[in-house]
């Protein structure tokens, strides 16, 4: 039996039925032949065939538009609540890759107004401080600043909500109350913070006097938002934004369970080679209870947060994803020499990461959009 889930822009608990989600929202699958329109730019990509990246809106528009010479533009953002932790990247990873494909622009929002509504403990310095850490994890990734632009809704507020306030006037309360459940008791910002998140999609083409199509790659929790706009732009004589969803990635806990409460469940890009070798050492596997049971009955990779990690992120090649499933479950390898494979793997990617994250503090004002 399917157990019970939650997928919403600010919680995501439980396992994901995925194909549920995808009727609750209205998405489409990317199909066969949508994944071979990707490739001829794409080339093989590994979000694409393992379906990390599996559903969309619009994303045939998309490309019938680019092949007629109407290029698009990339959206996707952050809330700064937090470090950064490995997950988080996968859309930026993604969207570069997508970025370098088409050859084209690509705004990132960072919803610091957001973060500070929502979250009750958290205040404004704070999130001004994360909004700072997290732009760095996402320079880290080696964006062409000619090409990509960082917005803080905060320090871009000016210009943001002079497009802002022409959302929420076509939005009302009850359709925001539908789709994000809200109360009576929600405060006045977080009901009107949607029209901020709606505006990078639409940004672009007010910046260059003509309509130009958007595509947001973005996390499966994040699409009410994305779902508002598309209602919305229209009416006020923009595209309808184009998306592209993404599985969300488990953390190291059991069921997948990731949580920045309890930091063991996530790895953060600032963590030190140690630390990101104890968590994945101690992470939840799908192994047998002795290294003797395992090499008899196998595991099981399918509840394994460390195949999963390997399958997001750590593997490049689809063939060795398949022999580790494989191998897994005859019982060819064990528990503590998978992770210890995969801490190896991780602690080079992060302490590569961190020596980029260093440099992209003489970065910022390249990237960042100011009044
Ligand atoms: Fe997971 Fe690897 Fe153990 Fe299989 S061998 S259950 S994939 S840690």
């Amino acid at each position: 039996m399917v157990k019970e889930f939650v997928v919403t822009p600010w919680e995501v608990k439980g396992r994901i039925d995925y194909e549920k989600l995808v009727k609750e929202f209205g998405l489409n699958l990317i199909d066969d032949r949508l994944i071979k329109r990707l490739e001829r730019y794409l080339g093989r990509n590994k979000f694409i065939t393992r379906k990390i990246f599996f559903a969309h809106r619009d994303l045939g528009f998309i490309l019938d538009e680019y092949e007629k010479g109407n290029k698009f533009y990339l959206y996707n953002g952050r809330g700064p609540s937090g470090n950064t932790h490995i997950g988080h990247l996968i859309s930026f990873i993604f969207a570069k890759q997508l970025q370098d494909a088409f050859d084209v622009k690509y705004l990132i929002q960072l919803t610091d107004d957001e973060k500070f509504l929502f979250k009750e403990n958290l205040k404004l310095e704070e999130v001004e401080k994360f909004t700072y850490e997290n732009m760095l994890d996402i320079i880290a990734l080696g964006f062409d600043p000619r090409k990509t632009r960082i917005i803080s809704d905060l320090a871009y507020a000016k210009t943001m909500y002079r497009e802002a306030i022409k959302v929420a006037k076509k939005l009302t309360f009850s359709t925001v109350k539908a789709v994000f459940g809200f109360t009576n008791e929600t405060n006045v910002g977080s009901i009107f913070f949607t029209s901020m998140q709606a505006v990078p999609a639409f940004l672009e083409s007010v910046k260059e006097k003509r309509n130009i199509p958007c595509l947001i790659p973005h996390g499966i929790d994040q699409d009410p938002h994305f779902r508002i706009a598309r209602d919305i732009l229209p009416k006020l004589g923009f595209y309808k934004p184009a998306s592209i969803q993404c599985k969300i990635m488990p953390g190291l806990g059991k069921e997948g369970k990731m949580s920045s409460s309890e930091p063991s469940t996530c790895i953060f890009t600032t963590d030190a080679p140690d630390i990101v070798r104890k968590k994945v050492m101690n992470a939840f596997t799908g192994g047998r209870e002795t290294a003797e049971l395992q090499r008899k009955y196998g595991g099981n990779p399918d509840i394994c947060s460390i195949y999963q990690y390997y399958y997001f992120l750590f593997e490049e090649d689809d063939q060795k994803i398949f022999e580790l499933n494989e191998k897994c479950r005859k019982g060819e390898i064990i528990c503590g020499e998978c992770k210890k494979i995969l801490a190896e793997k991780i602690e080079k990617f992060i302490s590569e990461h961190q020596r980029k994250r260093e440099k992209a503090r003489d970065l910022v004002e390249k990237f960042l959009l100011k009044d």
